[in-house]
């Protein structure tokens, strides 16, 4: 067998060593195709993986922007706030925001409307100022001019304030979707979007902010700068009260007693330095004590209110009214001569003595004394002026009541 091997072994070689090499041919080429295979997958994996991590950046970069973006509005709005806590008048806030809105978004008009305000603040007035309406202004930094005079309610104003006085609500209209809008008729004319935010005091109706062509993505930020508006209006109105109820009396609204003295004491002043006449009345009611006892103290109250709404309404707009004391009020007529003075006084007198009181069913007159002393005949001081209208007063008292004595200094 051996032998039979060793004869043949060359053929055998000569067969196998072929089929070997052909073998080991596909075994390598198999193996390298294998070997690229993975390669290319590896390949393919780690580009999905820089991929990932490029999108994972660009959500990175995105959301550090988003921040970014965030933190500079949160730091304009704190800005913007921080300026408007530093001031004391409406149309001054109003102001600080339209700028800032011109600044940062494209609009066509921004408005507040005051309105319902008491008698710490002015009556129903429209500040407005145009925004800018193409980014390319915008870019360059030019702007409408800031114009803040206010303006009385138009048409449509009258409208907006009567639909949110009856129903407090931010009502927000656009073009696109307005007939579905039960609001569409206080969309203004050719406007593409309407915002209007009521502002309130103690529930009730003050002002409305409203912006007009503000793009619908910026609606939003909008709405939260007049919540922030609407707290700098309460802030000012609070403000006023304050000072409002350190200047005036309570209970009749004329000046206190000692801001009165106060002004007297600008006013004379001034008289003393352009060289003008000055006049001071104090005005007593006549027996108020029997006027308390026979009525009582509530309709008496009403008296004294009722008699410092008479002596503003039939005196000049510079002329000042306060509460001396009790029943005592003092008028000082600036640039006012004696006989000028006279004239006043004997019209006030007058006036009250012809005047029906009404308060809790009760109609009644009273009558008042007052005392007149004018600067310079009659006084070269604040001190004095008063002792002398209080010498005149004695003498009207004295003289019968219901009467006005002119001191003759
Ligand atoms: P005369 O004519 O001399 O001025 O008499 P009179 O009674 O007015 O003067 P008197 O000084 O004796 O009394 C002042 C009265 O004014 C007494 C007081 O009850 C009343 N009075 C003062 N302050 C108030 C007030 O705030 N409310 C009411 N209802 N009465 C007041
Ligand atoms: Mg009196
Ligand atoms: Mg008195």
């Amino acid at each position: 067998m051996y032998e039979l091997i060793s004869k043949w072994q060359p053929v055998i070689l000569a067969f196998l060593a072929p089929v070997f090499t052909v073998a080991t041919f596909f075994k390598i080429k198999k193996s390298r195709r294998g070997y690229k295979e993975t390669i290319a997958d590896r390949c393919l994996s780690s580009e999905r993986e820089y991929n990932g991590l490029v999108t994972e950046e660009g959500h990175i970069y995105d959301r550090q922007l988003k921040y970014e973006k965030r933190l500079s509005e949160t730091s304009s709005l704190y800005e913007i706030t921080k300026e408007m806590s530093a001031s004391l008048h409406f149309d001054d806030i109003f102001k600080i925001l339209a700028e800032y809105l011109q600044k940062s978004f494209l609009f066509k008009r921004v408005a507040l409307i005051l309105v319902g305000m008491d008698e710490t603040s002015s009556g129903e007035v429209v500040y407005e100022t145009l925004g800018i309406q193409d980014s390319a202004s915008k870019a360059k930094g030019v702007f409408p001019k800031l114009e803040i005079a206010g303006r009385p309610l138009d048409e449509n104003d009258k409208k907006i304030y009567e639909l949110l006085k009856n129903d407090i609500r931010r009502i927000q209209i656009t073009r696109t979707e307005w007939l579905k809008s039960p609001y569409a008729q206080y969309l203004p004319e050719d406007a593409h979007t309407f915002m209007a935010v009521p502002m309130l005091f103690e529930d009730r109706l003050i002002g409305i902010l409203s912006i007009v062509d503000l793009s619908v993505s910026d609606l939003e930020k909008f709405s939260i700068l007049a919540a922030q508006f609407s707290l700098e209006m309460r802030r000012i109105i609070l403000y006023e009260k304050v000072e409002q109820m350190a200047i005036t009396d309570g209970l009749t609204k004329a000046f206190a007693k000692r801001h009165i003295m106060e002004r007297l004491g600008e006013e004379f002043e001034r008289s003393i330095r352009h060289d003008f006449s000055l006049a001071f009345l104090m005005v007593d009611i006549d027996h108020f004590k029997n006027y308390n006892d026979t009525y009582g103290h509530l309709v008496g109250d009403a008296v004294l209110k009722d008699i410092v709404e008479l002596l503003k309404n039939n005196t000049r707009e510079v002329d000042l009214v306060g509460r001396f004391g009790g029943e005592e009020f003092c008028v000082i007529l600036p640039e006012t001569g004696k006989d000028e003075a006279r004239l006043v006084a004997e019209r006030i007198r007058e006036m009250i003595e012809n005047h029906s009181f009404k308060a809790y069913d009760e109609s009644t007159n009273v009558q008042v004394s007052i005392g007149v002393a004018v600067y310079p005949e009659d006084a070269g001081d604040v001190n004095e002026i008063i002792e002398n209208s209080d010498k005149a007063l004695y003498a009207a008292k004295n003289g019968g009541r219901n009467k006005v004595c002119v001191c003759n200094g």
